[in-house]
């Protein structure tokens, strides 16, 4: 779907909708934030601010990066190698400060959910799910709401209501570092290895700031988890693809869940746009794929709907000859939800099937079920209230 499909539909239904492609944008407090700007973007806005003359700025950026993004620095008064009139400077014309974790969840299985306020009104979840990838990954998110609408997607209920900049993506990352402890980026023992881009929203349709952010996050002097440990999961937004692996040597996932065009425009209307063949040619494409790199097929398990033996058999069979990994995902549950998880024992032969043509450990534990932040159950409320009513109420809305 266009950016102008977008905004024609969305001012239709009255959501407010911000599209802007400056991931620097400044803050409601008007002092710009420094965390979602790439190295070479920090350096000149620091020419810009006044902080630093052209050819001191590389080597300040340099400092400031490291005191953000490896020490996870709030305060300009932290940074101790920068001299006193410099930090005062940047205090008046920058802004460090995280943005508010209005919720925050524990779930009996160890995965943490964040609730984040990024401004009155617009607020997305964030994950950790323990025992992912090498140690553990943070499932971000890149939009508040969607725009997909996904039938077994709790986010999809929700409408867009906006992208998130790279600033708040980074900054989910930042949150999630606070809480588990882990400043200075560089410990061995560190509990956050892995970022998934599969929290709210869609982000082939927010890819600058997604790359940005991958930018940011990857740079083995800041938060340094390496570009192989991310992974961006698409419904399947074709010409977005190969852009995606271009810009950012991200792992690919794909939302599957269907192996017949007339099934998965049920489950996952954009389909209707990217039918299966134009995405099946788009992976082949991807960037650097090989055994040690592979797509990440999800296929969520649906009681009646997409779980037969027929079906396992298709999915391997559309799969051959590209390095996948397929993850089976039982359904999970959210309020009003139209769908059921397949039993134990149809996911198990469904399994069978799968581990039989050679792919390995495709059963995705449900993690978080609990606290409402297992896959596809994510969503705030903040579309619900329209921009125009938030002012009048003069309300943050959680
Ligand atoms: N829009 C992107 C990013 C979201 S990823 C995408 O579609 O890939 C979230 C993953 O959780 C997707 O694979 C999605 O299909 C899956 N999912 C959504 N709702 C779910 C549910 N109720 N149970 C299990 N998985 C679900």
């Amino acid at each position: 779907m266009s950016t102008a499909t977008f905004i024609k539909r969305s001012y239709v239904v009255g959501v407010r909708l911000d599209l802007s492609p400056n991931s620097a944008r400044p803050k409601s407090a008007g002092r710009p934030g420094l965390a979602g700007l790439t190295r070479g973007a920090l350096a000149q806005a620091l020419v810009e601010g006044g902080v630093a003359p052209p050819d001191k700025a590389r080597m300040r950026a340099g400092q400031i990066w490291r005191w953000m993004h490896h020490h996870g620095a709030t305060d300009f008064s932290a940074m101790s190698n920068i001299d006193k009139a410099t930090r005062t400077t940047l205090a008046e014309r920058f802004e460090l400060a995280r943005p508010e974790v209005v919720a925050r969840q524990v779930s009996a299985d160890g995965a943490r959910k964040w609730l984040i306020r990024f401004e009155p009104g617009v607020e997305a979840e964030c994950v950790y799910i323990p025992d992912v990838g090498r140690a553990g990954a943070l499932c971000v998110s890149s939009q508040v709401g969607c725009t997909l609408n996904c039938r077994f997607c709790h986010t999809g209920t929700q409408a867009l209501v906006r992208n998130l900049t790279a600033a708040e993506i980074v900054a989910q990352v930042q949150i999630a570092r606070d809480d588990l402890g882990e400043w200075p980026s560089e410990r061995e023992d560190r509990r956050l290895s892995n970022i998934v881009f599969m929290g709210m929203g869609e982000p082939l349709y927010n890819l600058g700031a997604v790359a940005d952010a991958i930018d940011i996050i990857s740079d083995n002097e800041g938060l340094a988890i390496s570009r192989r440990r991310m992974t961006v999961s698409t419904a399947g937004v074709v010409p977005q693809i190969a852009p995606l692996g271009a810009r950012t040597q991200a792992m690919l996932a794909i939302s599957l869940h269907a192996t017949n065009d007339a099934l998965r425009d049920e489950l996952v209307p954009l389909n209707k746009r990217y039918p299966l063949a134009e995405l099946m040619d788009a992976i082949r494409g991807y960037p650097g794929l090989s055994n040690a790199r592979r797509v990440t097929f999800e296929y969520v398990m649906l009681n009646g709907v997409n779980d037969t033996l027929a079906e396992a058999r298709a999915l391997v069979q559309m799969l051959a000859g590209i390095p996948a990994k397929i993850n089976l995902i039982p359904f999970n549950p959210w309020p009003g939800a139209p769908y059921e998880c397949s039993d134990w024992a149809t996911i198990e032969a469904f399994a069978g099937v799968v581990n039989r043509a050679g792919y390995a450990s495709p059963i995705r534990t449900p993690r978080g079920r609990d606290i409402l932040a297992a896959c596809g159950q994510l969503r705030t409320e903040s579309l619900k209230v329209r921009a125009s009513a938030r002012r009048a109420s003069g309300a943050d809305v959680a």
